[in-house]
């Protein structure tokens, strides 16, 4: 059994989060700490440790976090400029909850993808 995380009580409403959106299969809520004015996380309600972890089962939650970023995109008003999902997986991709979250961010120009540091 995956060890809950803090988006479990957020969730839950247990804790404090700004939550967007919330219906049977996922939640979304603003970034405590927003790399863009538009970051909002969408999580399945359902705790999937991590993109490795996903089964047949979970394809109708996972295919609800990108409508739920469509909409909240066009109600955010950044949908026709544009915006970047992220789903990052383990230590390489950067992942620090495990509980899998898309993050949806914009309303500003991102820039390339990865930072231009970055090696092959
Ligand atoms: P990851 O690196 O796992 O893809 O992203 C985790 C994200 O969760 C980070 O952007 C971080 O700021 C956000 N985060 C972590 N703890 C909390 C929290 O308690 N509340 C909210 N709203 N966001 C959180």
């Amino acid at each position: 059994m995956a060890e809950e995380t803090i988006f479990s009580k957020i969730i839950r409403r247990e804790i404090n989060a700004d939550i967007v959106y919330q219906d049977d299969l996922v939640t979304a809520f603003r970034d405590i700490n927003p790399q863009a004015p538009t970051h909002v996380l969408i999580v399945p309600n359902k705790l999937i440790p991590t993109i490795n972890d996903v089964t047949k089962e979970d394809e109708p939650a996972l295919g609800r976090l990108i409508t739920v970023a469509a909409k909240i995109a066009a109600e955010e008003g950044i949908a026709e400029d544009g915006y970047r999902l992220i789903i990052n997986c383990n230590r390489d991709g950067g992942q620090e909850v495990y509980h899998i979250h898309m993050h949806l961010i914009g309303g500003r120009p991102l820039g390339r993808m990865l930072a231009s540091s970055s090696q092959i």
